[in-house]
């Protein structure tokens, strides 16, 4: 079982910032930013190429409500996608990043 569906199913202990039926919000274990957290739908699937419509809108939505919430201004997601792109989970994940100037393009 992939590491992010043990975190899931609470086999390993994290902090949520947010949790509902769909979708877990966790800080980043290794931030890359001051507010750094990974928007993760509940049903395993490894990329937004394969995940359910609900799923994704799911996440989506709470990305929207979490940055309402907290005021978050400037922000960037990511989702990285196959290995040449970065991704090192192969579980979905959207990353939420703000509180620093951020670079673009990306390295
Ligand atoms: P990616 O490289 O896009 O697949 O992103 C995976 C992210 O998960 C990385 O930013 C890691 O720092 C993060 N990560 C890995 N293990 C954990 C964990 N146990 N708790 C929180 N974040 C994690
Ligand atoms: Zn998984």
């Amino acid at each position: 079982m992939c590491i992010f569906c043990q975190i899931i199913n609470k086999e390993i202990p994290s902090a949520p910032v947010y949790e509902d039926a769909n979708v877990l919000v966790i800080p980043d274990i290794s931030p890359q930013a001051p507010l750094h957290w990974l928007i993760i739908p509940k049903i395993h699937t490894e990329s937004l190429s394969s995940v359910l419509p609900d799923q994704a809108l799911a996440c989506l939505l709470v990305i929207q409500r979490l940055v309402k919430e907290k005021a978050v201004k400037d922000y960037r997601i990511v989702v990285n996608t196959g290995a040449e792109a970065g991704q090192s989970v192969p579980h979905l994940h959207f990353h939420l990043l703000s509180g620093r100037s951020l670079a673009w393009p990306p390295g």
